[in-house]
């Protein structure tokens, strides 16, 4: 459950928080196959494109310009919104947006909404405030219908069930689709096909039922005031044709000028986020349209810190974040810690450096954020609009040392210095030694190559605490070393 600060209501620091989720045996196994899968996806779509790095610059240029810009093409959206016949609302933080939105489902006199999955709506905690004004919201995403039915929070931008495997996935859906709803098929199996068809059949009549649609969009484009959604699974065009009412939530950044610079983000993000040449759902409205999809339509804008964070020189980049996923899925930090430890709904390295400066670092959660990453880069080299995040961490937590929040609320928080450790700087002893003397290190490759089968899943002794967290790779059969001795380096595929 969020609250409408965004914050993970009651969560602890992302130090307690990862170092109690890397004991969790299963959710690293499932973050490890699922991140490497959908990474190794990623490299080989992007790698199909001669023409990647233009498009990433060309994303980063469109971004750039457009926030340098933003108040003009903000008024430009609302004219543009306001002439099709939508209706423009602006909302300065969470619990204003999450009021509008309220005020808007109470006058169509529903007491039901159909949700496409939507970011900036779980930042305001917007599921949350309509059950307190006794109306329900129906995710219909299925990983996110998977985290309402299980009572969960979601751990990826894009694949928010990330942490559950198919049979927690089975389970969630016997137990609890009654109490939402048409209960799961008799005799369930954890077959990806039954479990899509379980989830067809439940949201089917949602849909069919609901007069009140609530979205967020990926893009909107001033020019035309027209907004775009993507997505994979034909929910969302449901959402956003079948009620009479639809009303959308967008953080002020999602704009784009025109619809020529929407081409390069329809080409990167696809590709970044699930290595697709192109969305299997590309839905785009402008305005209301007469016997043809919601005959009402409203824009909610939010800002909710965005302002703030523009004003940064160095953290605003953050604001060109298109919600890719992809630093999220090559981040080893996020690999092992997974989503929750970060406390918001932005997981990952752009939630270290989104959400301190959209909630401020006074928290202790906020103010821990900057620290969850190695600076490894990995993120920086995938992020499809070149957002530097080792740049922003490295300044956000100069923020955080010099004197607590210096953004919206004013307290300090004092990190302590981490401890050495006698077994840490034992080990690093050790290792300089093995990679100063090359036939040691050699002699230690093979000899370990040929015992590969026999060595132990976990370490004895003092090591047992160190696998208690994390998988040991497995030793190849033929070290680096050996195959290029063996080839010269000429056959890359012996
Ligand atoms: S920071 Fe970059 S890589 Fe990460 S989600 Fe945003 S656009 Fe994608």
């Amino acid at each position: 459950m969020t609250g409408t600060s965004g914050t993970f209501v009651g969560m602890p620091a992302f130090p307690k928080a990862a170092h109690d989720a890397v004991r969790d045996t299963t959710l690293r196994a499932n973050l490890k196959h699922a991140t490497h899968t959908i990474r190794d996806k990623r490299a080989r779509a992007v790698a199909e494109l001669d023409d990647w790095a233009a498009l990433r610059d060309a994303g980063k240029q469109i971004k750039d310009h457009t926030l340098r810009h933003l108040e003009h093409y903000l008024v430009q959206l609302e004219e543009s919104v306001t002439a099709a016949g939508g209706t423009v609302h602006w909302a300065a933080d969470a619990d204003e947006a999450n009021r509008i939105v309220t005020r808007l489902v109470r006058e169509t006199g529903e007491s039901e909404v159909v949700k496409v999955k939507s970011m900036a709506t779980q930042e305001i905690g917007l599921n949350e405030a309509l059950e307190e004004a006794g109306i329900s919201a129906y995710e219909t995403d299925l990983a996110e219908l998977i985290v309402q039915l299980g009572k969960d929070r979601p751990s990826h931008i894009l694949v928010p069930a990330i942490h559950r495997n198919r049979g927690e996935i089975r389970d969630i859906f016997a137990k609890e689709m009654a109490s939402w709803g048409r209960p799961a098929p008799e005799g369930l199996s954890d077959t990806p096909a039954e479990l899509a068809e379980a989830a067809r059949l439940h949201l089917r009549e949602k849909f069919l039922r609901a007069k009140v649609g609530v979205s967020g969009a990926n893009f909107m484009v001033a020019e035309t005031g027209t907004l775009v959604v993507v997505e994979s699974e034909g929910n969302g065009r449901m959402c956003l044709t079948l009620p009479e009412t639809l009303i959308s939530v967008v953080g002020i950044e999602k704009i784009v000028p025109t619809w020529r610079d929407l081409e390069v983000f329809l080409q990167t993000l696809p590709r970044s986020s699930t290595a697709e040449r192109m969305n299997p759902y590309t839905s785009t409205w402008t305005g209301t349209t007469d016997g043809d999809g919601p005959q009402t339509f409203h824009l909610v804008l939010l800002d909710n810190g965005r302002t703030d964070t523009l004003a940064d020189e160095v953290g605003r980049q953050a604001l060109r974040c298109i919600r890719c996923s992809a630093c999220l899925n090559v981040c080893p930090v996020y690999e092992r810690a997974g989503g929750h430890a970060y406390g918001s709904v932005y997981p990952g390295p752009i939630g270290a450096i989104l959400s301190p400066q959209l909630r401020g670092t006074a928290s202790e959660i906020d103010a821990s954020l900057p620290y969850a990453s190695s600076l490894c880069g990995a993120c920086y080299e995938v992020c499809p609009v070149a957002i530097d995040i080792p740049e922003v961490l490295v300044h956000l937590r100069e923020r955080v040392v010099q004197g607590g929040d210096v953004t919206r609320r004013g307290a300090k928080v004092t990190l302590k210095p981490a401890k050495g450790h006698a077994a840490e700087r034992a080990a690093m002893r050790a290792a300089r030694w093995t990679f100063t003397h090359p036939g040691a290190l050699a002699a230690g490759q093979r000899l370990a190559a040929r015992t590969r089968r026999l060595h132990p899943r976990t370490l004895p002794g003092p090591g047992r605490a160190w696998t208690a967290t994390r998988d040991l790779p497995q030793v190849p059969a033929e070290s680096f070393r050996d195959w290029w001795q063996r080839t010269g380096g000429k056959d890359v595929s012996a």
